[in-house]
């Protein structure tokens, strides 16, 4: 019998990220002494006061179904989160709490687009959006970017990539995999061409706190309410409160949109985790005290990590101004990305995800979500392995 696989699956490409990390984990597992740059979440654990939260809601028995876009107290939470940082009122309505950024980010991508639309995402991208524009039968276009513009769309490629059939530009800042940030000058122009051509925005905000060197966040929906009628944000508590394994992210969206999302919804996932969700409360309402530990160590590993690649020939490296990657250059080298990781794991047991995962082939990603001493000793051996090329 022929087993079915639906067209919108089998188009799927497989992460190319997977094979590296099992072989990665196998080495591991086999007592090798692997160094691994992959980890794309914080090495830090959840706060304590967000356990507890938890802890008791469960203690409580908060066990049951909750409303399907979040509970009133946490959309709530959310809702003057954006009033207290970004300046932006949105009612709780419009408010949809989801299993993860991740989810959030499919909900909008499935409830606005569809068969015929054309999805704008600047590369290198989050290696998921356009696997996401697929699922929906939507079109992802994808316009290229590289290091000497800091991996920053310019407007005049994003003018010329807009056609009637664009529905939706997919901006990240600050970015995975890049760390670039855009200025704040830079989000208004391109916040700007999207409202004259009618180009609904997604903005992926889940980095906003996780800025260096002075870099600001201006989320494009708190330009205007024209800009802000025009966006979906999206966030999560993965990034900046470590909580990956909770599954727990959040948007905010114009009402007709949280509408749909919210029916959406409804019909597949219903409400993320009830006790997860107390968690959330107590992340956003509680003490925020960890980030300023946790900026200034990204920050020291990130200034070694820069610097240090920046001294290996062949290598060359812009550095990020905000989340917690480096996307070294390495063309230098004369090896394409997969090729370059797949002998990095072999000859030198550190793993690293190839460029190509994210679109850019030149270049790799590397993590500092994880200790000095790990950096240290794994980019001493990156070092030694792009010597041997020669
Ligand atoms: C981590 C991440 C997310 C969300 O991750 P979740 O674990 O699903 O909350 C969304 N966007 C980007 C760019 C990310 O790196």
């Amino acid at each position: 019998m022929q087993l079915p696989i639906a067209r919108r699956a089998a188009s799927l490409s497989p992460s190319v990220t997977l094979a590296i990390d099992s072989k990665a984990k196998q080495m591991k597992a086999e007592g090798l002494d692997v160094v691994g740059f992959g980890a794309g979440e914080p090495d830090f654990d959840t706060p304590q006061h967000i356990k507890d939260a938890a802890a008791k809601a469960l203690a409580d028995g908060f066990t049951k179904y909750t409303p399907s876009s979040g509970i009133p107290e946490l959309r709530q939470a959310i809702a003057d989160k954006f009033q207290r940082e970004n300046g932006l009122t949105y009612k709780p309505s419009q408010i949809i709490v989801s299993n993860g950024g991740k989810h959030s980010c499919y909900n909008v991508i499935l409830a606005t687009c569809q068969e015929g639309d054309e999805v704008l995402i600047p590369s290198p991208y989050w290696l998921s959006y356009p696997e996401m524009v697929k699922l929906a039968g939507a079109t992802p276009v994808i316009l290229p970017t590289t290091d000497r513009t800091e991996f920053k769309v310019t407007p005049e490629q994003l003018r010329a990539a807009i056609t009637p059939r664009s529905r939706l530009f997919i901006l990240n800042s600050p970015s995975n995999p890049t760390g670039s940030v855009y200025s704040p000058e830079e989000i208004r122009v391109l916040g700007d061409i999207c409202v004259e051509k009618g180009v609904l925005i997604m903005s992926d905000e889940i980095y906003e706190h996780l800025l260096y060197d002075g870099a600001t966040h201006r989320s494009v929906a708190s330009l205007s309410p024209a800009h802000q009628a025009n966006t979906v944000i999206v966030h999560g508590f993965a990034k900046a409160w470590s909580m990956t394994g909770w599954r727990l992210g959040f948007l905010a969206a114009p009402e007709p949109i949280a509408k749909a999302i919210d029916a959406v919804q409804s019909h597949s996932t219903s409400n993320p985790c009830s006790f997860a969700q107390k968690g959330g409360v107590a992340a956003l309402t509680g003490p925020q005290d960890h980030l300023p530990r946790w900026l200034a160590e990204y920050a020291r590993r990130r200034t070694y990590a820069w610097q240090k690649l920046n001294s290996i020939p062949g290598v060359t490296c812009v550095n990020s101004r905000g989340a917690f990657y480096l996307f070294p250059n390495i063309s230098g080298t004369g090896l394409k990305s997969a090729d370059f990781c797949a002998r990095l794991l072999d000859q030198e047991k550190v793993a690293a995800v190839p460029g190509i995962a994210f679109g850019a082939d030149d270049y790799i990603r590397l993590s500092y979500a994880t200790g000095m001493a790990n950096i240290e000793k794994g980019l001493d051996r990156l070092d030694r392995f792009v010597r041997g090329l020669k």
